[in-house]
Protein backbone atom coordinates (compact mmCIF):
# COMPACT_ATOMS: atom_id res chain seq x y z
CA UNK A 1 0.00 0.00 0.00
CA UNK A 2 2.56 2.55 0.89
CA UNK A 3 5.52 0.58 -1.73
CA UNK A 4 5.76 3.70 -3.47
CA UNK A 5 6.73 6.26 -0.77
CA UNK A 6 10.14 7.84 -2.01
CA UNK A 7 13.30 7.93 -0.61
CA UNK A 8 13.87 11.62 -1.30
CA UNK A 9 13.15 13.51 1.67
CA UNK A 10 11.88 17.36 0.43
CA UNK A 11 11.34 19.69 2.72
CA UNK A 12 7.52 20.54 4.11
CA UNK A 13 6.39 22.90 5.51
CA UNK A 14 2.34 23.37 5.14
CA UNK A 15 1.68 19.44 4.47
CA UNK A 16 0.85 16.72 6.66
CA UNK A 17 0.50 13.17 5.57
CA UNK A 18 -0.42 10.63 7.57
CA UNK A 19 -0.44 12.53 10.78
CA UNK A 20 0.99 10.92 14.17
CA UNK A 21 -2.60 12.26 15.37
CA UNK A 22 -5.79 12.92 16.25
CA UNK A 23 -7.93 15.91 16.68
CA UNK A 24 -8.99 17.65 19.98
CA UNK A 25 -11.79 16.45 20.29
CA UNK A 26 -11.50 13.15 20.69
CA UNK A 27 -8.79 13.77 23.73
CA UNK A 28 -11.91 16.01 25.27
CA UNK A 29 -13.79 12.89 25.03
CA UNK A 30 -11.77 10.56 26.04
CA UNK A 31 -11.02 12.72 29.03
CA UNK A 32 -15.16 13.27 29.96
CA UNK A 33 -15.49 9.72 29.87
CA UNK A 34 -13.25 9.31 32.91
CA UNK A 35 -15.75 11.57 35.01
CA UNK A 36 -18.40 9.33 37.04
CA UNK A 37 -22.02 9.71 35.21
CA UNK A 38 -20.92 12.48 32.23
CA UNK A 39 -22.13 12.81 29.10
CA UNK A 40 -19.37 14.04 26.74
CA UNK A 41 -20.78 16.60 24.30
CA UNK A 42 -19.19 17.52 21.05
CA UNK A 43 -20.62 21.02 19.84
CA UNK A 44 -20.52 20.64 16.01
CA UNK A 45 -21.93 18.45 13.43
CA UNK A 46 -22.72 15.01 13.73
CA UNK A 47 -19.90 13.68 11.58
CA UNK A 48 -17.02 15.08 13.58
CA UNK A 49 -19.40 13.29 16.96
CA UNK A 50 -19.53 10.11 15.04
CA UNK A 51 -15.66 9.65 14.25
CA UNK A 52 -14.15 10.44 17.56
CA UNK A 53 -16.95 8.23 19.02
CA UNK A 54 -15.85 5.58 16.41
CA UNK A 55 -12.02 5.71 16.91
CA UNK A 56 -12.46 5.48 20.89
CA UNK A 57 -14.51 2.22 20.42
CA UNK A 58 -12.53 1.15 18.06
CA UNK A 59 -9.69 1.45 20.46
CA UNK A 60 -11.23 -0.22 23.58
CA UNK A 61 -14.00 -2.26 22.08
CA UNK A 62 -16.03 -0.56 24.21
CA UNK A 63 -19.36 1.79 23.56
CA UNK A 64 -18.21 5.78 23.97
CA UNK A 65 -21.54 7.30 24.58
CA UNK A 66 -21.65 11.32 23.43
CA UNK A 67 -23.93 13.66 22.25
CA UNK A 68 -23.62 16.28 19.40
CA UNK A 69 -25.42 19.63 18.37
CA UNK A 70 -25.94 18.71 15.59
CA UNK A 71 -24.86 21.60 13.11
CA UNK A 72 -26.34 22.35 10.19
CA UNK A 73 -26.06 24.83 7.24
CA UNK A 74 -28.39 27.42 9.17
CA UNK A 75 -25.74 27.08 12.98
CA UNK A 76 -23.05 27.83 10.51
CA UNK A 77 -24.78 30.88 9.54
CA UNK A 78 -26.49 31.77 12.94
CA UNK A 79 -24.98 29.96 15.28
CA UNK A 80 -25.12 27.33 17.56
CA UNK A 81 -26.73 28.55 20.79
CA UNK A 82 -30.24 27.10 20.26
CA UNK A 83 -28.33 23.61 19.40
CA UNK A 84 -26.48 24.01 22.51
CA UNK A 85 -29.66 24.91 24.73
CA UNK A 86 -31.80 22.11 22.95
CA UNK A 87 -29.71 19.50 23.38
CA UNK A 88 -28.20 20.03 26.60
CA UNK A 89 -32.35 20.21 27.93
CA UNK A 90 -33.07 16.45 25.14
CA UNK A 91 -29.75 15.08 27.16
CA UNK A 92 -30.90 15.21 30.70
CA UNK A 93 -34.51 14.76 30.04
CA UNK A 94 -33.66 11.14 28.10
CA UNK A 95 -30.47 10.06 29.40
CA UNK A 96 -30.22 11.88 32.82
CA UNK A 97 -26.36 12.15 32.98
CA UNK A 98 -25.36 13.91 36.28
CA UNK A 99 -22.98 16.23 34.14
CA UNK A 100 -22.62 16.71 30.39
CA UNK A 101 -19.42 17.88 29.19
CA UNK A 102 -18.93 20.41 26.19
CA UNK A 103 -16.13 20.66 23.91
CA UNK A 104 -16.00 22.48 20.65
CA UNK A 105 -15.07 21.46 17.21
CA UNK A 106 -13.29 23.07 14.03
CA UNK A 107 -16.77 24.48 12.97
CA UNK A 108 -17.55 25.95 16.27
CA UNK A 109 -14.67 27.65 16.89
CA UNK A 110 -14.36 29.02 13.06
CA UNK A 111 -17.61 30.78 13.85
CA UNK A 112 -17.25 31.83 16.96
CA UNK A 113 -19.86 30.23 19.40
CA UNK A 114 -19.08 31.75 23.39
CA UNK A 115 -20.08 28.33 24.80
CA UNK A 116 -19.16 30.19 28.30
CA UNK A 117 -21.93 33.00 28.15
CA UNK A 118 -23.98 30.36 26.89
CA UNK A 119 -23.68 28.02 29.51
CA UNK A 120 -24.28 30.95 32.04
CA UNK A 121 -27.89 31.37 30.33
CA UNK A 122 -28.73 28.19 30.38
CA UNK A 123 -31.70 26.45 32.23
CA UNK A 124 -30.00 23.81 33.58
CA UNK A 125 -31.83 21.12 36.16
CA UNK A 126 -31.18 21.31 39.77
CA UNK A 127 -28.33 19.06 40.92
CA UNK A 128 -26.84 18.76 37.17
CA UNK A 129 -23.87 20.25 35.82
CA UNK A 130 -22.74 21.45 32.33
CA UNK A 131 -19.16 22.41 31.94
CA UNK A 132 -17.27 23.21 28.95
CA UNK A 133 -13.74 23.21 27.04
CA UNK A 134 -12.46 25.09 23.87
CA UNK A 135 -10.56 22.09 21.65
CA UNK A 136 -9.93 23.74 18.19
CA UNK A 137 -8.74 21.00 15.97
CA UNK A 138 -6.67 23.46 13.58
CA UNK A 139 -4.20 23.43 16.74
CA UNK A 140 -2.72 21.21 18.53
CA UNK A 141 -3.77 16.96 18.83
CA UNK A 142 -5.96 14.92 20.73
CA UNK A 143 -3.42 15.33 23.42
CA UNK A 144 -4.40 19.00 23.82
CA UNK A 145 -7.99 18.45 24.16
CA UNK A 146 -7.04 15.74 26.72
CA UNK A 147 -5.99 18.09 29.11
CA UNK A 148 -7.95 21.27 27.92
CA UNK A 149 -11.32 19.04 28.78
CA UNK A 150 -9.07 18.30 32.58
CA UNK A 151 -9.13 22.15 33.02
CA UNK A 152 -12.39 22.47 31.51
CA UNK A 153 -13.44 20.59 34.51
CA UNK A 154 -11.41 22.00 37.20
CA UNK A 155 -12.02 25.43 36.11
CA UNK A 156 -15.63 24.78 36.89
CA UNK A 157 -15.47 22.37 39.52
CA UNK A 158 -12.72 22.48 41.91
CA UNK A 159 -13.08 24.50 45.48
CA UNK A 160 -11.15 25.11 48.21
CA UNK A 161 -12.44 24.59 51.04
CA UNK A 162 -9.90 25.89 53.78
CA UNK A 163 -8.94 22.17 55.12
CA UNK A 164 -6.04 20.16 53.50
CA UNK A 165 -8.08 16.49 52.65
CA UNK A 166 -4.77 15.07 53.31
CA UNK A 167 -4.82 13.30 49.32
CA UNK A 168 -2.63 13.33 46.70
CA UNK A 169 -3.98 14.39 43.57
CA UNK A 170 -2.87 11.85 40.59
CA UNK A 171 -2.91 13.06 36.71
CA UNK A 172 -2.69 10.09 34.93
CA UNK A 173 -2.40 11.26 31.06
CA UNK A 174 -3.43 9.70 28.33
CA UNK A 175 -3.30 5.73 29.53
CA UNK A 176 -5.40 2.68 29.05
CA UNK A 177 -7.05 1.81 31.68
CA UNK A 178 -5.24 -1.42 32.54
CA UNK A 179 -2.45 1.28 33.31
CA UNK A 180 -4.79 3.66 35.11
CA UNK A 181 -5.93 0.45 37.48
CA UNK A 182 -1.63 -0.51 37.57
CA UNK A 183 -0.93 3.34 38.48
CA UNK A 184 -3.62 2.96 41.60
CA UNK A 185 -2.48 -0.75 42.34
CA UNK A 186 1.16 0.63 43.08
CA UNK A 187 -0.09 3.96 44.80
CA UNK A 188 -2.13 1.43 47.16
CA UNK A 189 0.74 -0.60 47.41
CA UNK A 190 2.73 2.39 48.92
CA UNK A 191 -0.03 3.46 50.64
CA UNK A 192 -0.71 7.21 49.43
CA UNK A 193 -4.37 8.13 49.74
CA UNK A 194 -5.11 9.67 45.77
CA UNK A 195 -7.79 11.28 43.37
CA UNK A 196 -7.33 9.84 40.61
CA UNK A 197 -8.27 12.61 37.42
CA UNK A 198 -9.65 11.23 34.85
CA UNK A 199 -10.28 7.59 35.69
CA UNK A 200 -11.55 5.59 32.89
CA UNK A 201 -11.09 2.06 34.21
CA UNK A 202 -14.19 0.91 35.14
CA UNK A 203 -15.90 2.49 32.09
CA UNK A 204 -13.91 1.67 29.51
CA UNK A 205 -12.74 -1.58 30.31
CA UNK A 206 -16.29 -2.50 31.75
CA UNK A 207 -17.61 -6.21 31.95
CA UNK A 208 -19.62 -7.96 30.35
CA UNK A 209 -22.76 -8.32 32.68
CA UNK A 210 -25.71 -9.69 30.05
CA UNK A 211 -27.09 -5.80 31.01
CA UNK A 212 -25.93 -2.60 29.34
CA UNK A 213 -25.10 -0.16 31.43
CA UNK A 214 -24.98 3.56 29.70
CA UNK A 215 -22.92 4.74 32.78
CA UNK A 216 -21.20 2.00 33.98
CA UNK A 217 -19.06 2.09 37.52
CA UNK A 218 -16.26 3.88 37.27
CA UNK A 219 -14.82 7.56 36.94
CA UNK A 220 -13.76 10.56 39.08
CA UNK A 221 -17.13 11.37 40.37
CA UNK A 222 -17.83 15.13 40.67
CA UNK A 223 -17.20 15.46 44.71
CA UNK A 224 -13.62 13.81 43.99
CA UNK A 225 -13.05 16.19 41.38
CA UNK A 226 -14.20 19.33 43.56
CA UNK A 227 -11.96 18.15 46.17
CA UNK A 228 -8.73 18.40 44.04
CA UNK A 229 -8.22 22.24 45.25
CA UNK A 230 -8.19 21.03 48.76
CA UNK A 231 -5.66 18.20 47.84
CA UNK A 232 -2.13 18.18 49.93
CA UNK A 233 -0.41 17.94 46.33
CA UNK A 234 -0.22 16.81 42.62
CA UNK A 235 1.81 14.20 40.55
CA UNK A 236 1.29 14.84 36.85
CA UNK A 237 2.57 11.14 34.98
CA UNK A 238 3.64 12.92 31.76
CA UNK A 239 5.20 16.29 31.43
CA UNK A 240 3.89 16.82 28.27
CA UNK A 241 -0.02 16.11 28.94
CA UNK A 242 0.22 17.24 32.68
CA UNK A 243 2.11 20.50 32.77
CA UNK A 244 -1.29 22.64 31.97
CA UNK A 245 -3.38 20.59 34.42
CA UNK A 246 -0.82 20.97 37.18
CA UNK A 247 -0.33 24.36 36.94
CA UNK A 248 -4.06 25.47 37.00
CA UNK A 249 -4.17 23.92 39.74
CA UNK A 250 -1.25 25.45 41.73
CA UNK A 251 -2.04 28.92 40.41
CA UNK A 252 -5.85 28.24 41.55
CA UNK A 253 -5.39 26.70 44.91
CA UNK A 254 -1.86 27.00 45.88
CA UNK A 255 -1.85 22.91 45.50
CA UNK A 256 1.99 21.88 45.45
CA UNK A 257 2.63 19.95 41.62
CA UNK A 258 5.73 17.69 40.62
CA UNK A 259 5.41 16.61 37.27
CA UNK A 260 7.30 13.27 36.16
CA UNK A 261 7.70 11.45 33.45
CA UNK A 262 5.09 8.46 32.46
CA UNK A 263 5.98 5.64 34.73
CA UNK A 264 7.19 3.33 31.88
CA UNK A 265 10.50 1.21 32.29
CA UNK A 266 12.89 1.02 35.44
CA UNK A 267 13.99 4.20 35.63
CA UNK A 268 10.86 6.27 35.06
CA UNK A 269 9.06 3.58 36.98
CA UNK A 270 11.62 4.04 40.21
CA UNK A 271 11.13 7.70 39.82
CA UNK A 272 7.36 8.08 40.09
CA UNK A 273 7.65 4.92 43.38
CA UNK A 274 10.38 7.26 44.86
CA UNK A 275 7.78 10.20 44.57
CA UNK A 276 5.00 8.19 46.51
CA UNK A 277 7.61 6.78 49.05
CA UNK A 278 8.32 10.46 50.00
CA UNK A 279 4.77 11.51 50.26
CA UNK A 280 3.67 8.73 52.41
CA UNK A 281 7.17 7.84 54.40
CA UNK A 282 6.47 4.09 53.54
CA UNK A 283 9.17 1.83 52.45
CA UNK A 284 8.84 -0.04 49.01
CA UNK A 285 7.32 -3.24 49.62
CA UNK A 286 9.47 -6.10 49.26
CA UNK A 287 6.69 -7.48 46.49
CA UNK A 288 7.33 -4.72 44.02
CA UNK A 289 11.46 -5.02 45.07
CA UNK A 290 10.52 -8.61 43.54
CA UNK A 291 8.81 -7.26 40.27
CA UNK A 292 11.55 -4.89 39.92
CA UNK A 293 14.05 -7.42 40.17
CA UNK A 294 12.15 -9.90 38.18
CA UNK A 295 12.13 -7.03 35.08
CA UNK A 296 15.49 -6.47 35.62
CA UNK A 297 16.80 -10.71 34.99
CA UNK A 298 14.21 -10.37 31.75
CA UNK A 299 15.96 -7.53 30.67
CA UNK A 300 19.64 -9.12 31.29
CA UNK A 301 18.02 -12.45 29.79
CA UNK A 302 16.88 -10.88 26.96
CA UNK A 303 19.85 -8.28 26.40
CA UNK A 304 21.87 -10.73 23.42
CA UNK A 305 18.81 -10.24 21.48
CA UNK A 306 17.78 -6.85 22.00
CA UNK A 307 21.28 -5.19 22.04
CA UNK A 308 21.87 -2.41 19.00
CA UNK A 309 18.98 -3.52 17.58
CA UNK A 310 17.64 -0.23 15.78
CA UNK A 311 13.67 0.67 16.60
CA UNK A 312 11.62 3.56 15.10
CA UNK A 313 8.84 4.61 18.12
CA UNK A 314 5.97 7.29 17.29
CA UNK A 315 2.90 7.84 19.24
CA UNK A 316 1.62 10.31 21.76
CA UNK A 317 4.48 12.34 23.43
CA UNK A 318 4.90 11.19 26.95
CA UNK A 319 4.32 7.58 26.32
CA UNK A 320 6.73 7.63 23.16
CA UNK A 321 8.99 9.39 25.78
CA UNK A 322 8.67 6.40 28.50
CA UNK A 323 8.81 3.74 25.17
CA UNK A 324 12.13 5.38 24.29
CA UNK A 325 13.30 5.18 28.23
CA UNK A 326 12.60 1.28 28.35
CA UNK A 327 14.10 0.71 24.47
CA UNK A 328 17.18 2.11 25.92
CA UNK A 329 17.26 0.36 29.13
CA UNK A 330 17.20 -2.68 26.70
CA UNK A 331 20.02 -1.53 24.62
CA UNK A 332 17.82 -1.15 21.57
CA UNK A 333 19.15 1.89 19.63
CA UNK A 334 15.95 4.18 19.39
CA UNK A 335 17.05 5.32 15.66
CA UNK A 336 13.82 7.19 15.22
CA UNK A 337 11.44 8.72 17.82
CA UNK A 338 8.81 11.08 16.31
CA UNK A 339 5.49 12.84 18.16
CA UNK A 340 2.58 14.59 16.10
CA UNK A 341 1.92 16.53 18.87
CA UNK A 342 3.41 19.86 18.30
CA UNK A 343 5.42 20.02 21.64
CA UNK A 344 9.31 20.86 21.00
CA UNK A 345 10.02 20.06 25.18
CA UNK A 346 9.47 16.51 23.89
CA UNK A 347 12.55 17.01 21.34
CA UNK A 348 14.47 18.48 24.32
CA UNK A 349 13.40 14.99 26.67
CA UNK A 350 14.02 12.32 24.04
CA UNK A 351 17.46 14.40 23.37
CA UNK A 352 18.82 14.11 27.19
CA UNK A 353 17.66 10.16 27.39
CA UNK A 354 19.88 9.79 23.53
CA UNK A 355 22.76 11.75 26.01
CA UNK A 356 22.29 9.99 29.49
CA UNK A 357 22.25 6.72 27.56
CA UNK A 358 25.15 7.58 24.66
CA UNK A 359 22.35 6.73 22.38
CA UNK A 360 24.58 7.78 18.97
CA UNK A 361 22.76 9.11 15.42
CA UNK A 362 19.67 8.88 16.60
CA UNK A 363 16.74 11.60 15.70
CA UNK A 364 13.89 13.18 17.31
CA UNK A 365 11.03 15.39 15.56
CA UNK A 366 7.96 16.50 17.64
CA UNK A 367 5.47 17.87 15.51
CA UNK A 368 6.46 15.07 12.69
CA UNK A 369 4.26 12.64 10.43
CA UNK A 370 4.14 9.00 9.53
CA UNK A 371 5.51 10.22 6.22
CA UNK A 372 8.83 11.66 7.59
CA UNK A 373 9.47 8.16 9.23
CA UNK A 374 8.71 6.03 6.60
CA UNK A 375 11.28 8.01 4.15
CA UNK A 376 13.78 8.03 7.02
CA UNK A 377 13.55 4.13 6.90
CA UNK A 378 13.38 3.90 3.60
CA UNK A 379 17.37 5.69 3.99
CA UNK A 380 18.28 4.24 6.92
CA UNK A 381 16.10 0.82 7.73
CA UNK A 382 15.34 -0.36 11.46
CA UNK A 383 14.79 -3.56 13.10
CA UNK A 384 11.75 -3.02 14.67
CA UNK A 385 8.28 -0.55 14.49
CA UNK A 386 6.92 0.40 17.67
CA UNK A 387 3.55 2.47 17.74
CA UNK A 388 -0.34 2.75 17.04
CA UNK A 389 -1.78 0.59 14.47
CA UNK A 390 -1.40 3.36 11.67
CA UNK A 391 2.41 2.29 11.12
CA UNK A 392 1.14 -1.36 9.65
CA UNK A 393 1.02 0.00 6.17
CA UNK A 394 5.00 1.22 7.07
CA UNK A 395 5.50 -1.85 8.35
CA UNK A 396 4.43 -4.16 5.66
CA UNK A 397 5.91 -2.30 2.92
CA UNK A 398 9.29 -2.56 4.80
CA UNK A 399 8.78 -5.78 6.07
CA UNK A 400 9.40 -4.72 9.33
CA UNK A 401 8.40 -6.36 12.43
CA UNK A 402 6.12 -4.19 14.08
CA UNK A 403 4.47 -4.07 18.26
CA UNK A 404 1.86 -2.33 18.81
CA UNK A 405 1.17 0.48 21.66
CA UNK A 406 0.10 3.80 22.52
CA UNK A 407 -3.43 5.24 21.24
CA UNK A 408 -4.76 4.32 19.12
CA UNK A 409 -4.60 -0.05 18.47
CA UNK A 410 -7.51 -0.10 16.13
CA UNK A 411 -6.53 -3.96 15.12
CA UNK A 412 -5.76 -5.88 18.12
CA UNK A 413 -7.89 -7.16 21.40
CA UNK A 414 -7.17 -7.62 25.55
CA UNK A 415 -4.40 -4.70 24.95
CA UNK A 416 -6.57 -1.94 26.75
CA UNK A 417 -6.71 -4.09 29.72
CA UNK A 418 -2.98 -4.73 30.35
CA UNK A 419 -0.53 -2.46 31.41
CA UNK A 420 2.45 -0.93 29.92
CA UNK A 421 3.50 1.42 33.04
CA UNK A 422 5.03 0.16 36.47
CA UNK A 423 7.60 -3.09 35.97
CA UNK A 424 4.98 -5.21 35.69
CA UNK A 425 3.94 -3.14 32.50
CA UNK A 426 7.71 -2.93 31.65
CA UNK A 427 8.35 -6.75 31.47
CA UNK A 428 5.04 -7.26 29.28
CA UNK A 429 6.73 -4.61 27.05
CA UNK A 430 10.05 -6.24 26.96
CA UNK A 431 8.19 -9.61 25.99
CA UNK A 432 6.09 -8.52 22.99
CA UNK A 433 9.75 -6.64 21.74
CA UNK A 434 12.10 -9.77 22.42
CA UNK A 435 9.23 -12.00 21.00
CA UNK A 436 9.11 -9.70 17.66
CA UNK A 437 12.64 -9.96 17.20
CA UNK A 438 13.26 -14.03 18.15
CA UNK A 439 10.16 -14.45 15.50
CA UNK A 440 11.76 -12.30 12.63
CA UNK A 441 15.60 -14.02 13.84
CA UNK A 442 13.69 -17.21 13.32
CA UNK A 443 11.95 -16.31 10.31
CA UNK A 444 14.91 -15.29 8.56
CA UNK A 445 17.13 -17.95 10.00
CA UNK A 446 18.62 -21.00 7.47
CA UNK A 447 17.50 -24.81 8.49
CA UNK A 448 21.14 -25.25 10.20
CA UNK A 449 20.38 -22.17 12.40
CA UNK A 450 17.12 -22.94 13.46
CA UNK A 451 16.99 -24.08 17.02
CA UNK A 452 14.96 -25.50 19.30
CA UNK A 453 16.51 -23.71 22.23
CA UNK A 454 17.83 -20.14 21.32
S1 LIG B 1 -13.71 18.94 11.36
FE1 LIG B 1 -12.25 19.35 13.03
S2 LIG B 1 -13.22 18.55 14.87
FE2 LIG B 1 -14.30 17.66 13.13
S3 LIG B 1 -13.27 15.69 12.79
FE3 LIG B 1 -12.29 17.21 11.45
S4 LIG B 1 -10.52 17.97 12.60
FE4 LIG B 1 -11.91 16.94 14.06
Amino acid sequence: MLDLTRKEVLERKALRINPCKICQPVGAMYCALGVERCMPHSHGSQGCCSYHRTVLSRHFKEPAIAASSSFTEGTSVFGGRSNINTAVKNIFDIYNPDIIAVHTTCLSETIGDDLGSYILDMDIPDGKLVVHCNTPSYVGSHINGFFNMMMGFMNYLTKKSGTCNGKTAIFPGWVNPGDLREIKRLCAMMGVDIICFPDQSGVMDAPMTGKYEMYPNGGTSVAQIRALGDCAGVLGLGEITNVEPVQLLEKKWKVPGKLLKAPIGVRFTDEFLMELQHVSKQEVPSSLETERGQLVDLLLDSHAYTFQKKVALFGDPDTVEGLTSLCLEMGLTPKYVITGTPKEDFARNVNALFERYHAEGCVVKANADLFDLHQWIKNEPVDLLLGTTYGKQIAKAEDIPFVRAGFPVLDRYGHTLQPIVGYRGAIRMVEKITDALMTRLERDSSDEDFEIVL
